[in-house]
């Protein structure tokens, strides 16, 4: 049996620059060191900052003193301004690329635009971009019908940045009637589309396809579903310890593709863990 990893699968440029700066940030400080939420999707690296004493909090009274650093997903201003005032030390680690999805939002909303952004409501990412606009974007599920929506002059729309390329157009090309303008902003990062692209190629000439990453993880989940989109068997696990040796009988080719949150060391014991099922 042939096993295929995708190209660049794992950690992104976001994810890297955050995790180097909550490891540089427990190793320099004597105090303590959180985070706004888990770091990245990923249970094994979070656990891992854990050890090193890079503790996710979601409450302020919980931090006395010390260092808090943002996650690349990004966070509500309001929540930013409240951790200010209080005099705890920011590392902001929020992706380039999310940066560029808020400004655009406030961007459209300062243009007269109704902004939509077209991803999952519950998503850190979409929330930190709602308080770009105070909280009157509309989340647009790309997966629910738009029949309900009501109709809009001016509609500005941007993505979740780890939505894929077919499905925001699927969206924008309901949405289409749906308002007399519609300005459309692709915010989709780069990393996201090559790593979803790599994964189509490879998942459309193996027997099965295996997706490391979070549960918890937006992309990770996403290739999952792209690769089942080809109707090629697929399997999505955090860990080597969930594979089950009966997945490979009679294959000849599989494929390894990672989220953008799952690190090296993981995709390695998943492959050596794959050859050992042969
Ligand atoms: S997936 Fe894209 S937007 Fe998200 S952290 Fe990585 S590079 Fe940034």
């Amino acid at each position: 049996m042939k096993v295929f990893v995708v190209k660049k699968a794992g950690f992104c440029f976001g994810v890297k620059r955050a995790i180097k700066l909550a490891f540089d940030c427990a190793k320099r400080k004597n105090e303590k060191v959180f985070t706004w939420g888990p770091l990245i999707h990923n249970p094994q690296v979070v656990e891992n900052l854990k050890k090193k004493g890079v503790c996710a909090v979601e409450d302020l009274r919980k931090i006395k003193k010390g260092t808090l650093i943002i996650r690349s997903h990004g966070i509500h201003p309001k929540i930013l301004e409240r951790i200010k005032k209080r005099k705890i030390e920011v590392v902001d680690a929020t992706c380039p690329f999310v940066k560029r999805a808020q400004k655009k939002a406030r961007l459209l909303s300062h243009q007269g635009y109704q902004v939509a952004v077209v991803g999952e409501a519950d998503h850190p990412e979409v929330q930190g971009i709602m308080g770009y606009v105070n909280g009157s974007a509309l989340v647009i599920n790309q997966n629910r019908s738009k029949r309900n929506l009501p109709h809009f002059e001016r509609l500005g729309v941007i993505a979740q940045t780890t939505l894929s390329l077919d499905a925001f157009k699927q969206t924008i090309g309901e949405l289409l009637e749906k308002a007399d303008e519609l300005k459309v902003c692709n915010t989709i990062c780069h990393a996201t589309a090559r790593a979803q692209r790599a994964t189509l190629k490879l998942a459309s000439k193996v027997d099965m396809m295996i997706v490391v990453g979070g549960h918890n993880s937006a992309n990770t989940n996403r290739l999952a579903k792209l690769c089942k989109g080809l109707r090629t068997p697929t399997h999505h696990i955090e860990t080597a310890k969930e594979l089950r040796r009966n997945w490979f009988k009679g294959k000849t080719s599989v494929g390894v593709t990672a989220g953008t949150s799952t690190p090296d060391w993981l995709i390695q014991e998943v492959v050596e863990s794959i050859r050992k099922c042969n």
